[in-house]
């Protein structure tokens, strides 16, 4: 609000305190809904921001540095160019052809018929579609199981939705002797810890196979432990499997909706982001019985509506090619998961070689370390109040010009306390990338 004033014999507009510069005194209980309280803090907010202003060698944020490969590419410039119709709206709940395609390669995998119109819905991201699967399933008062550690976006979707996030942690297994966990797998869920957690309030659960950021792998007697727990209690299992394709040493994926009796409890979430190395497309899928799929639609097509037709267009054409070279040596599906594992083996042995505890990830791109080794002395006031790990990693962005992600940041606020000695590394990262981390991490531990 503006008001004239004379100042020094003049009439000058001056600029009123409004609520951009008080926003204690105007309203503040009227400006927000408690559904979005406590959760204002976001790890990628963060971390990209600092990554930006630093400008370090970023194994931080899980994207690729590399191009997705070119049969998308040139699908998608092909789609830009393919007329009117691959600019305007197309069907709200998938592109035709996308969900046709999606419908074909699952059906395969699941073993189950899917219905293209009615058990697929396309998503900005398989954030929306974790979006529009809490919003369609959870009232007020429900109970959802999250597996820890979780990709972070799912207890503050739980809380948007008026739900209560239950907590059953992954941890390593007891070893004989002395010594550490050093792979995924031996990171586990203790089938009576998880029973424990199952009351008549809980609604759903939810999984992450590979996980982020363990690289957990479930195997299908793990599956089918939740599975036996899900159909006992009536539960809606959520399984999101965005790195589905990225397994190592011969470890399978197994879809949990596969298991008997868990196509029609089970909403599956994908990512043509993950699949095609295409992070800025955001493109996702649900993928369900049509008696939980339609529910997830009201949401969709309440709020977003629809997804970018070209980038649908381009999905389709990746994964008809795809389905077309499945199993050969030809698939993307394939050749990114052996690509990626040469980078995995050399970012473990860089970390081994200096002194720290990586866990060998049997899934996904990321991978954890153990930093009590390394001894800093973290001095920044402005962090003080911040897990050990989140310190650690500010530091070492700021004074080593190496950005990673505190692993604190993918437990619940109950319990990050508790998990403050690990920081993840992506490793989708052009060899290069990775160089210039190597050489980062060993300068500074040749000079401890
Ligand atoms: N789930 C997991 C486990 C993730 O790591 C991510 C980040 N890609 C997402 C969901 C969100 O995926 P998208 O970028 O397709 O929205
Ligand atoms: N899923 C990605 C990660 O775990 C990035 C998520 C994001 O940037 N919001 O790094």
């Amino acid at each position: 609000m503006w008001r004239r004033q004379a100042v020094n014999g003049a009439s000058v507009s001056i600029r009123l305190l409004t609520a951009r510069f008080h926003p204690k005194i105007i309203m503040s209980r009227k400006l927000h809904a408690r559904r979005i309280e406590g959760i204002d803090k976001n790890i990628w907010v963060e971390f990209t921001q600092l990554a930006a202003h630093y400008k370090p060698v970023n194994l931080g944020q899980g994207f690729p540095d590399f191009s997705p490969p070119s049969f998308i590419q040139e699908a998608f410039c092909k789609a830009v160019n393919g007329g009117v119709h691959m600019h305007q709206y197309t069907r709200g709940f998938g592109h035709p052809a996308l969900v046709k395609i999606l419908a074909k390669f699952f059906s395969r995998i699941v073993g189950q018929e899917i219905d293209p119109m009615e058990d697929v819905l396309v998503t900005v991201g398989a954030y929306q579609a974790l979006y529009c699967t809490f919003q369609a399933l959870i009232d007020e008062g429900d109970e959802v199981i999250i597996v820890e550690p979780f990709f972070d976006c799912y207890q503050p979707m739980v809380k948007m939705a008026g739900g209560t996030a239950v907590y059953v942690p992954l941890k390593p297994r007891e070893r004989e002797g002395s010594g550490q966990a050093t792979s995924s797998a031996e990171w586990e869920l203790s089938p009576e810890e998880l029973k424990s957690k199952f009351t008549p309030r809980t609604k759903a659960i939810v999984i992450n196979t590979p996980n982020n950021p363990l690289g957990k792998v479930y195997l299908r007697e793990e599956l089918q432990m939740i599975a036996d727990l899900c159909i006992k209690h009536d539960v809606v299992c959520i399984s999101d499997e965005v790195y589905e394709w990225l397994t190592y040493d011969g470890t399978k994926h197994v879809k949990i909706a596969s298991l008997p009796g868990m196509w029609e409890r089970t909403v599956t979430i994908g990512s043509a982001g993950k699949t095609f190395s295409a992070t800025g497309w955001k493109v996702g899928w649900a993928i369900g019985s049509d008696l939980i799929l339609k529910h997830l639609k009201i949401v969709h097509q309440n709020s977003v509506y629809h997804c970018a037709t070209a980038a649908q267009e381009a999905v389709a054409v990746g994964f008809q090619r795809e389905y077309d070279v499945f199993g050969t040596e030809e698939s993307y599906f394939q050749q990114l998961p052996a690509h990626l594992n040469e980078k995995r083996l050399r970012l473990a042995d860089c970390l081994r070689s200096i002194g720290l505890n990586p866990i060998i990830p049997q899934g996904g791109y990321f991978m954890i370390a153990d930093i009590s080794n390394l001894e800093v002395d973290l001095t920044d006031p402005s962090t003080k109040d911040e897990p050990y790990d989140s310190r650690f990693v500010k530091w070492l962005i700021k004074e080593k010009g190496l950005a990673t992600i505190p692993v604190s940041a993918f437990y619940s606020p109950e319990h990050r306390e508790n998990f403050q000695k690990y920081i993840r590394f992506c490793f989708v990262k052009e060899d290069s990338t990775l160089k210039a981390a190597e050489v980062i991490l060993r300068e500074w531990s040749d000079r401890k």
